[in-house]
């Protein structure tokens, strides 16, 4: 070996070890260091897709290609609550009614001493009387099948504060002798239907699931309780980041995933995501009417196939609940907390956006515009389905943030089924 390959030889050592030094200073220029090494590393749904060589039953790649000749999966849903034992002692009139046979809202306004109506139409209309169990069937029932098929689905329940959104999410969580009350909403219901469909199915299966805080677009995990927080160090303590894959998806650095056997550990995890949301808004005297919650459940399913061939497939299943529609309307001029309401406003409204973009298979789909949709980008558009629960009350006292609810629901809706025209 003579002294020119030697030389080279050292030339070669210090460009990787400039190189790696490069990147390590950019990574440190950036903030990002790599998480600390843990047992079950966070993987986003497109990571694992790719570690996990998905494909579809039909052999097809499940990269999720938006199709633009296939209808969006978008379902607007109308739940118009009971007037409260109070509303009722008050004598508060109605302004609303609900004709379920004909998926119609009318609202009756009072303008120059003349009653005027104005009717919305939707996808399916729930009055008063509506129980728990018929909106479950109608709305969400039939997405377990598509998330045990591989399928993204969402969930939103949008609405005023008060108007039952919370109610038809969760509802009453607790089961009585194995069995649910009545009252237990969307969310123990999808817990337990998926695993009898998983039980009557006889795959093997995995299932994940996290809960998260979106308030002031800051994420905050429900899944970390108060107790382990304070035991963690400076650098577990950082804040949750949500960055680019660099491939339109998003990654959340540093929430926690749990995985569950049972129904029973689901609802455990809820109660204590629960409290633990009761808990920060307290201390942190915010509003729970101004954060959105999302809780995630993602199924892995393995199938063998006749040729022994086995296939795994990825579905999820977002539930959320979302800060009340007041903090769009009544944001800005009369606001004093207007950063809040502007970052409220700015999820809320970037949802109506891309749900409009996607409806109308428009080329720039605005996901980027807000916290909310880039968390649930691979939920939305493409390959998955969505439903919104739109919730309003009767009273006439609300009657103003109601046509703004049955505004922002309809425009979802109307897109898609422009002949049905507002009259
Ligand atoms: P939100 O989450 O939209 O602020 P909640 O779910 O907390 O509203 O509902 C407010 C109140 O109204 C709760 O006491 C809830 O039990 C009641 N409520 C809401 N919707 C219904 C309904 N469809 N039937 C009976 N009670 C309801
Ligand atoms: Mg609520």
């Amino acid at each position: 070996m003579g002294p020119p390959f030697l030389s080279f030889l050292l030339m070669v050592v210090v460009i990787s070890v400039a190189l790696y030094a490069k990147f390590e200073c950019i990574r440190f220029i950036d903030g990002f260091s790599l998480p600390p090494p843990s047992p079950a590393p966070f993987l986003t749904p497109r990571t694992e897709r790719r570690s996990l060589d998905l494909r579809w039953a039909d052999g097809s790649s499940p990269a999720i290609q938006f199709d633009k000749d296939k209808e969006v999966n978008v379902q607007v849903v109308l739940r118009c609550r009971p007037l409260s034992d109070e509303e009722q002692r008050l004598n508060v009139q109605k302004a609303i009614s609900c004709i379920e046979q004909k998926k119609e809202v009318i609202v009756f306004q009072n303008s120059a001493n003349k009653q005027v109506e104005k009717t919305f139409l939707f996808d399916k209309v729930f009055g008063p009387k509506a129980q728990q169990r018929s909106i479950y069937d109608y709305a969400i029932s039939p997405f377990v099948k598509d998330v045990l098929e591989g399928y993204n689905c969402t969930v939103f329940a949008y609405g005023q504060t008060g108007t039952g959104k919370t109610y038809t999410m969760e509802g009453e969580m607790k089961f009585k002798g194995g069995d649910f009350s009545g009252d237990a909403g969307v969310i123990p219901r999808a817990v337990r239907h998926i695993f009898d469909a998983l039980e009557s199915q006889k795959s093997d299966y995995s299932m994940k699931v996290t809960f998260l805080e979106l308030y002031n677009e800051e994420i905050t995990d429900l899944l970390v309780s108060e107790e382990h927080s304070r035991t963690m160090d400076e650098k577990q303590r950082r804040p949750i980041s949500l960055m680019e894959d660099g491939k339109g998806g998003a990654i959340i650095r540093g929430l926690q995933e749990e995985v569950v056997y049972s129904a029973n550990d689901i609802f455990n995890l809820l109660e204590r995501g629960s409290a633990k949301r009761r808990i920060t808004d307290t201390m942190l005297n915010k509003q729970s009417s101004r954060s959105h919650s999302i809780f995630s459940i993602t199924i892995h399913v393995k199938e063998v196939t006749l040729g022994n061939e086995e296939l795994i497939k990825c579905g999820r299943l977002n539930l959320v609940d979302l800060a009340g529609s007041e903090n769009i309307s009544k944001s800005g001029v009369r606001e004093v907390r207007a950063r809040e309401a502007g970052e409220m406003n700015k999820s809320l409204l970037t949802l109506g956006r891309v749900i409009t973009a996607l409806v109308e298979h428009s080329g720039h789909v605005p996901y980027r515009d807000s916290k909310l949709t880039r968390l649930l980008r691979d939920s939305l558009g493409g390959k998955s389905k969505t439903c919104i629960i739109a919730t309003i009350s009767p009273s006439v006292l609300c009657l103003e943030e109601t046509m703004s609810t049955l505004d922002y629901a309809y425009r979802a809706k109307s897109i898609r089924n422009k002949p049905e025209a507002n009259r």
